[in-house]
This record gives C-alpha cells, structure tokens and sequence, in this order.
C-alpha cells in the first residue's frame, strides 16, 4: 500500500486537560499518543457501523446482549484514562469484527424471519403510471409499513413505491414484495441523490443514514422516518397518511420502460447452487470469484471499481454488496454453465451472506479461506464500510484491496501494522490489481496474528 500522502495530525479535545485553543495535538499530557488516539477513533468507527446494524435488528425484536455489551465495554475503554495500550485496542478493533458478524447475522435472521428468504428478482428501473413515492435508506420496517398503509386506503392501484439506493433488495424479500403497489428502482446510489430526487416528480422519504438536506426542488415532498432527520423537514413515526396525501397532490408519473436490475442473491438460494460451483472450479471453467462491493463516494478514483468489474475475465464470477454496485449492476455479464457472472446480495449487512458461503466453499473443497481462488475489493465511505473490513480481518483474510482512499483515521505506524500483518493493499491501477488478483488466493491465519510482533 502507497503512504498516506499527509500525516494525520492527532487531535483530541475530550477532556478538560485538553490544550487550548482545539485540544492536544501532541503526545505528553496524559500519556495517549497520536497512534493510540487512531486506534481508539478506529474502534469508534466500527462501533458506529454494528451499533446501524443492531439498531436495524432491534427494531424487528431481534437481540442479543453479547453485542449490547460489546459495544458499552468498549466505548467505555476509549473514556479519558482507562486504557493506554495499543496491543488492547488493536485487538478490541478485530474483536469488534468479530461482533460485527454476529450482528450481520442477527440482522440476516431479522429479516428473513419477518420478511421471508429473499429470492432473486427482476426490478423494474422504469416507471409505472400513477403518484410516486420513494424511500431512501436502508430501513425495510418504515418501508412494510407505508406499503401496508397504501393498501389500507385502498390507494395501491393509484400509488407507486421506488425504492431508491440501498433500498433495491426490498424487492427480493416475499413479504414486502406481495405489495402491488411497490413497483421499481429509481437513481443510483446516495450520491447522486440531489439531482435524481429533483426529478423524481413524487414524494420521497428519508429512512436511514445518506439521505442529505434537500434542495429547493423537493424540499416541500420529503419526509423522514424512522432513525433519519433533517432539519426543516417533516418527521413521520409509523403513520404515513402526510406522506400518502402530499404524494397524492404530485404530478402523476408515465409508463415507461427501461430495463431492469436483478438483485436478491442470499446464501440460502446461492447455497443449492455451491455443487455445481465446484464442479466448474474443478473443471477450470471458473477461475475466480471476485467479491467486489461497498460504498459509493464523490470521488472520481470511484471509477476504478467500474474499470475492474468491465476487465474481470469471463471465466470469473462477480459477487457483489452495497451502493457502489450501482455503478457496474446494469450490465448483463451473463452466465457460466447457468451459474450468473454477476451475483447482487444487496446491502453491505448481505456480506454476511457472502461470508457463510465462503466458508461453506472452503469447508468443501477442504481449504482454508485464504486458499480459495477469492480477491476482495472494497469501497469504504462510511463505518459500515469500516465493521465490514473490521470482520474481514478478524476471519484472518489477507490480501484485501480497499479504496479508493485510504482510512484517513489510521496514523501511518497503525496503517503500516495493518499492511504488515494482513497484506492490506490500497487499490490502484484495475488492470495491474487485476493481475495480481488473477495470480493468488488469500492467505488466512486463524490465530489473527496481528498481535504477534
Ligand atoms: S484525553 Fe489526553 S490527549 Fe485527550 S484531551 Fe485529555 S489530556 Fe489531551
Ligand atoms: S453502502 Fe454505505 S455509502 Fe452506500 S448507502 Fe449504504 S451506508 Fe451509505
């Protein structure tokens, strides 16, 4: 991995000792030193991402209180004075992946018991006559209930819901798909979302993380639900009825088509079809599994992961999570003797079905995971991002490519510690990454050697 191009400054200003003006930007007043300020802001990081997905899990019912303590013992370890060894906090980051998973997990069986195992779909990108709505974010519940509410008022043949970003694999659970009034996808992913929620002529509804303050042009048709706010901006708690009657005020929408994205691989409708991949990897005819996925940011090295998914060759498969996918999941990449090329299981908590069956590949083919012909491409923007890569790294899988920055947070010492122990590569040219991909497996240790100097 390249050097980060400017060092970090540490900065810290959380406790009254903090030096004036900002904070201490130097090592001495009490002993925490620039590399264990990265460490404990890293730990934050993560915690932010699990405590999305347990939060998400929560509010189906779901819980466990191994993640609850999880995250109360180690916020408490980043209080001022408690803990000054590095050692600790770098194996509290990797026991935060570990946590992680048992939250995706959690997460997973939320949503498969209370909306039924997703199935692959066809979702329209087109429009469908009649008022829209669309809901932004990654919440299913607020989503269920507003499609529940449209058909209570009898409104379904009149109304219209998109599911907009990280929103797409709601069409792939059973239970939310029944809906006839939840018809396609519109827009790509969060970062686009200005200009696309500007020309969406109907309603649109806020329910998670990256949704932003709106502009002029819709700031009288959005609303937020659930977790999201924004300022000046109508909140709605389970009742949709504002949200139904202002769409019901916008402009009808027109028919019309324009193609489709398939979406809703889930471990339970890939697992059938695992034979069969080992067959094909035996015979040569599949010659790597790419795992390409994760956020979608503004920034123009983003056209990277666009690059890579376009060179990967054809004896190769794609799987693939999160809202940077919106950047190559219109393309049809076709088959491999019926198994697709290019496989979408959804948002970035689907990489837990991702994992079960990397798992279930290695445990047939009688390899360890880093023996399996998989290179993993990250895209970070945000902590979710950061707990995905957390639980990578807990599983002991080395040689992943993140991009298409670097995790600022990290001081150089910390980054070159992670490099070191788990051969952590910063992306950078697609054909030169891909050449090197082409040419191993990942290495796996159990132990999570990270510690071991
Ligand atoms: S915790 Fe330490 S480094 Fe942070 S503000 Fe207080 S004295 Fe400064
Ligand atoms: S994948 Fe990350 S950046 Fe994309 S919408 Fe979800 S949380 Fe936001």
């Amino acid at each position: 991995m390249s050097k980060v191009e400017t060092l970090p400054p540490m900065l810290c200003d959380q406790c009254a000792m903090s030096i004036p003006p900002r904070g201490c930007t130097v090592y001495g007043v009490c002993g925490k030193d620039p590399d264990l300020q990265s460490l404990q802001e890293g730990l934050i990081y993560g915690l932010k991402g699990i405590s999305a997905y347990y939060y998400h899990a929560q509010s189906l019912g779901y819980d466990d209180p191994e993640i609850a303590h999880f995250l109360a013992t180690a916020l408490y370890k980043t209080l001022t004075n408690v803990d000054f060894s590095k050692e600790n906090f770098l194996k509290m980051i990797l026991e935060a992946g570990r946590i992680h998973i048992k939250t995706m997990e959690l997460l997973d069986k939320a949503y498969v018991e209370t909306y039924g195992k997703p199935q692959v779909v066809k979702v329209p990108t087109g429009t469908e006559e009649g008022h829209g709505i669309l809901v932004t974010g990654h919440s299913y519940k607020p989503l269920y209930e507003l499609l529940k509410q449209i058909r209570e008022m009898g409104l379904e043949d009149k109304i219209k819901v998109y599911t907009h970003s990280e929103m797409l694999p709601a069409h792939s659970y059973p239970k939310i798909k029944e809906f006839e009034s939840l018809y396609g996808n519109w827009g790509g992913s969060w970062v686009y979302q200005k200009k696309e929620f500007a020309e969406f002529p109907g309603v649109i509804i806020g329910t998670s993380n990256c949704v932003q303050q709106p502009t002029p042009a819709y700031a009288d048709r959005i609303f937020t639900t659930d977790i999201a706010g924004l300022e000046g901006v109508p909140h709605l708690e389970n009742d949709f009825t504002p949200a139904i009657k202002r769409a019901l005020e916008t402009p009808k929408m027109q028919k019309k088509e324009d193609g489709y994205i398939v979406t809703g691989f889930h471990h339970t409708n890939v697992l059938p079809l695992l034979d069969k991949v080992i067959d094909l990897i035996n015979e040569g005819k599949i010659r790597h599994i790419f795992v390409v996925g994760g956020c979608d940011l503004p920034n123009p090295k983003m056209s990277y992961y666009s690059k890579l998914t376009q060179l990967i060759p054809k004896d190769s498969i794609i799987l693939s999570a999160a809202c940077a996918k919106f950047h190559y999941n219109r393309r049809d990449y076709g088959d491999i003797e019926g198994i697709p090329r290019f496989m979408d299981f959804g948002q970035c908590n689907n990489v837990y079905s991702i994992i079960v069956l990397a798992a279930e590949l290695a445990k047939r083919l009688g390899k360890d995971l880093n023996e399996l012909p998989v290179s993993i491409v990250l895209s970070w923007m945000e902590q979710k991002a950061v707990a995905i890569l957390y639980s990578l790294l807990y599983l002991g899988i080395k040689g992943i490519y993140i991009g298409p920055v670097p995790p600022r947070f990290f001081t150089p010492p910390v980054l070159e510690r992670l490099v070191k122990e788990f051969d952590l590569r910063l992306i950078s040219d697609p054909e030169k990454d891909l050449r090197e991909m082409l040419k191993k497996g990942t290495k796996v240790d159990e132990s999570s050697p990270i510690f071991t100097n």
